[in-house]
């Protein structure tokens, strides 16, 4: 099978499990572990953060980011089509007690202008507008990618009214590979940031939260309460230190080929809209007399193609390092065969 549905689904190579064999391990919780505390180390200063954890997926560390940020009934602010809103079970309600002010933005990215419109009048009745938060890339936007000079201005309008910044950076490494702007100054407006190293860094399971010295402090804590304490993560550890060294700049590939096949996909009948990608995400939505998305994405898994359903109409697929030129020959020639 040629599997496009997301770049969750890269397994890890034979080199990467042999860096996990060889890895040298500890208690994590005690910082006895050093390849952990290696990775951390270096994740830090990728993203120009004084202190890093590591944890068990993405979505932890929104979760523990939003809850070390905000107290309960204040108000997060982000782009209308955000994982912290939408993919991560109401979390930031249910664990921080926070509610959701949704911005509506362009490809996942909001303006300064924007922002401030967001960011509510201090006031007796309404709640506290606490923290907002970007996602680079911006995954609902096709891996948009925000230009830093967007990101700074909007994390300065968030500071000057006294909130707080949190930067998803489940694929901050595809935006860096893709604009050649480096993680830290992505990073630099935002109070913590995080990668994640299941996703086009092809480890099979771990992200890595960045902030202050303060907050890496709360966030330890949040860890042990929500259950993501691990212990000789080491072995997990040096599958991301093996992504960092071999599997970013090979990235590259991924959004090469996303642009030719969104670019191919642009010339076939029945496909009414493709969103071009920066990175690796490419989305289109198919015409009114097209199979509807989720019969054609059955279609294709009969012909050995795995790809996403959107919704009715809209398609998602993800190119990332177990997808080549052979799977996306594949892949289009079972979209053309049943779009004709
Ligand atoms: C995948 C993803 C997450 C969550 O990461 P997990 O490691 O799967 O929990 C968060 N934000 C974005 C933008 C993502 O794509």
């Amino acid at each position: 099978m040629y599997d496009f549905y997301s770049d969750t689904k890269t397994r890890p190579s034979r080199a990467m499990r042999e860096a996990a064999l060889e890895a040298e391990v500890g208690e994590q919780q005690k910082g006895e572990d050093p390849t952990t505390n290696a990775l951390c180390d270096r994740v830090a200063a990728l993203l120009g953060k004084e202190a890093a954890v590591f944890l068990p997926s993405g979505t932890m560390c929104n979760q523990i980011a939003v809850r070390v940020h905000c107290d309960p009934a204040d108000e997060v602010i982000a782009e209308r089509g955000c994982h912290i809103f939408n993919f991560e079970g109401g979390g930031a309600s249910a664990q921080a007690g926070v509610s959701n002010w949704p911005i509506d933005g362009d490809r996942g990215m909001f303006t300064a202008e924007q922002a401030k419109a967001a960011i509510r009048q201090t006031g007796r009745y309404a709640p506290r507008s606490r923290l907002l938060c970007v996602e680079q890339t911006a995954n609902l936007g096709g891996g948009a990618v925000w230009p830093v000079q967007q990101l700074d201005e909007v994390a300065e309008v968030a500071h000057e009214a006294g909130l707080a910044t949190h930067m998803d950076g489940a694929r901050l490494l595809n935006a860096v590979v893709a604009s050649g702007t480096s993680a830290a100054d992505f990073a630099r407006g935002y109070d913590s940031c995080w990668l994640d190293f299941s996703k086009g860094l092809g480890a099979p399971v771990g992200a890595v939260l960045a902030g202050s010295a303060d907050f890496i402090d709360k966030a330890w804590r949040l860890k042990q309460q929500m259950g993501g304490a691990m212990r000789q993560s080491g072995v997990l550890a040096a599958m991301g230190l093996y992504a960092l060294d071999h599997n970013v700049d090979r990235m590259a590939e991924d959004h090469r080929l996303a642009r030719q096949i969104a670019e191919r996909l642009a010339q076939m009948p029945r496909v009414a809209h493709v969103i071009m990608p920066d990175t690796n995400i490419v989305y289109f939505d198919l015409t009114e007399d097209a199979p509807d998305a989720p019969g054609l994405t059955e279609k294709l898994r009969a012909s050995g193609v795995i790809i996403g359903a959107f919704s009715s109409r809209r398609i998602r697929l993800v190119t990332h390092l177990d997808v080549d030129r052979d799977a996306s020959e594949a892949l289009l020639a079972a979209l053309a065969n049943n779009l004709e």
